[in-house]
């Protein structure tokens, strides 16, 4: 091995993302140094000193890689030679159509493969500060509960908006589930601003008895409940959607439901009484976020609820609201599209720190920050997976694809989870004498479209970085 190869690549954080990347880096044929401070420093969340433990729910969500985007995003991972699934699949439970696994069986076997991987030394203890000065090639993958040094060590290397401890999410709609005879585009005002048209916003229109029915079902809405150790984290410029509504039946009409500076095109003698704005959230156009929706009703009740804006009764939310204790960098502004920081391109980033959400989209991002680091090792190139995979639609929203909008306190780039609205668009198959498939089958067979070509790319994108490697 050459002096370059034996000196590792550091992984800081032995959950998901840091345990997937370590191996991925293994595998490769590059050494890694896996830091883990549990046991010597917990987290208000963890409860084992196990690698890779999952800190909630025993889920990973559907298993189904046909018609899901998590379920795809298993597969990838899986042809990807993930130890994550590797260890979910020998530890799985019924579960139907999701993937659900014994936590301990998952955790321990995590583990023991990388403890026996010659390649993987497994270091206990907590990285403080700033990665040392000589560790070159460093991959940050410690999570939503970042230790608080290493997260003031982490704002150092970043600016003031680079970290945020909260996430307060609005929900995001499918555009093309947003019925158009009653929403229509228009700026306030029509005013263009910087790379805007006058007409980029969605406006759903509400009269005054619907705005009324609206503000007394958030306020009875079944609310989710702050874990003890989160702190009620409500600051100005984001808060809750219920919480304002409580604070005034008017509120929200004088805030983000304000109806000024728009007419409705479809009935441009009335005045709406309040007004929704959905403003686009990706680059690709399909993605529409609730402005100043972020909430803590519970999921059932943010889609019975958000479905009574009129324009938004069908609507199908690629993300639904949320507010929780949550460490992540502004990745859009920050990283570069390999993951590393711009700033200090010795340090990458992976996992839920990256704004990703979720177990399984966490260890993905560390299975491609675990190979990008090693091809860098290795003096390889490092090739992006394609946009139309799971795993390049995901990098593409935390690095480029999220549309990042200024909202005074509170950052528009949020986590996101997996979900074919982050695909470039496709259309469904037409059928064998060339006509359009209609109704539930067509949803059907668009999914299965995006699912193909995600995995004929993928095999594709593997095979030219096998043969690279050779
Ligand atoms: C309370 C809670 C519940 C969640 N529930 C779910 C759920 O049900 N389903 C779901 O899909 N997602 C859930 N998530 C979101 C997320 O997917 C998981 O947190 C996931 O574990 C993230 O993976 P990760 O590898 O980025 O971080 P983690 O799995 O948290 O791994 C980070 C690791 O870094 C270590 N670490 C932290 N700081 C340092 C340091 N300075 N030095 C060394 N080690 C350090 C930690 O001990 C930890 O082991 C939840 C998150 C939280 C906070």
């Amino acid at each position: 091995m050459s002096d370059t190869i034996s000196e590792p690549v550091h992984v800081i954080g032995g959950g998901l993302a840091g345990s997937e990347a370590a191996w991925q880096a293994a595998r490769m044929g590059v050494p890694a140094v896996l830091h883990e401070m549990r046991p010597e420093r917990e987290t208000d969340a963890h409860k084992t000193d196990g690698l890779a433990e999952l800190v909630c729910s025993n889920s990973f969500r559907s298993d189904d890689a046909e018609n899901n985007a998590v379920g795809l995003l298993h597969e990838e991972m899986r042809r990807a030679g993930s130890v994550i699934m590797r260890a979910a699949d020998a530890h799985k439970l019924p579960a139907g159509g999701a993937l659900a696994v014994d936590r301990d069986g998952f955790s321990e076997a995590v583990t023991a493969s990388l403890e026996a991987e010659p390649l993987i030394t497994v270091e206990r203890g907590e990285v403080k500060g700033p990665p040392p000065e000589d560790w070159s090639n460093v991959i940050i993958a410690t999570g939503p509960l970042t230790s608080p040094d290493l997260s003031a060590a982490v704002r150092g290397l970043t600016d003031d908006d680079g970290l945020a401890f909260f996430d307060a999410i609005a929900p995001i709609v499918y555009k093309e589930t947003i019925d158009f005879d009653t929403c229509w585009f228009q700026s306030r005002y029509d005013k263009a601003g910087p790379g805007g048209t006058g007409a980029d916003y969605i406006n759903c229109p509400l009269d005054r008895d619907q705005y009324y029915a609206f503000i007394d079902a958030l306020i009875a809405g079944d609310k989710t409940e702050f874990k003890e150790w989160e702190d009620t984290p409500y600051f100005d410029g984001c808060l809750p959607i219920e919480v304002m509504a409580e604070r005034g039946i008017e509120t929200l009409r004088h805030g983000p439901m304000k109806p000024v500076g728009l007419t409705n095109p479809h009935n441009p003698q009335v005045k709406a009484y309040a007004i929704v704005q959905l403003r686009q959230d990706n680059a690709l156009g399909t993605l529409y976020n609730m402005v100043g929706f972020q909430t803590k009703l519970k999921y059932a009740e943010q889609t019975r609820v958000f479905r009574s804006i009129p324009g938004l009764e069908n609507a199908q939310f690629a993300r639904l609201g949320g507010l929780h204790r949550n460490t992540f960098i502004n990745s859009p502004k920050l990283l570069d599209r390999s993951l590393r920081l711009k700033a200090e391109p010795r340090l990458r980033f992976a996992g839920q720190i990256t704004g990703v959400e979720g177990y399984v989209e966490s260890a993905a991002i560390g299975l491609l920050a675990g190979r990008y680091a090693a091809a860098e090792r290795l003096g390889l190139p490092i090739s992006a997976p394609p946009e139309t995979t799971a795993f390049g639609a995901l990098i593409e929203h935390i690095t480029g694809g999220h549309l990042i909008a200024d909202e005074g306190k509170s950052r528009s780039f949020q986590p996101m989870n997996v979900n074919f609205g982050l695909f470039p668009p496709i259309d469904a198959p037409k059928t064998i004498d060339g006509k359009r498939i209609k109704g539930k089958q067509r949803a059907i067979e668009r999914k299965r479209a995006y699912t193909r070509r995600a995995l004929s790319d993928l095999d594709g994108w593997l095979g030219a970085a096998r043969a690279a490697a050779e």
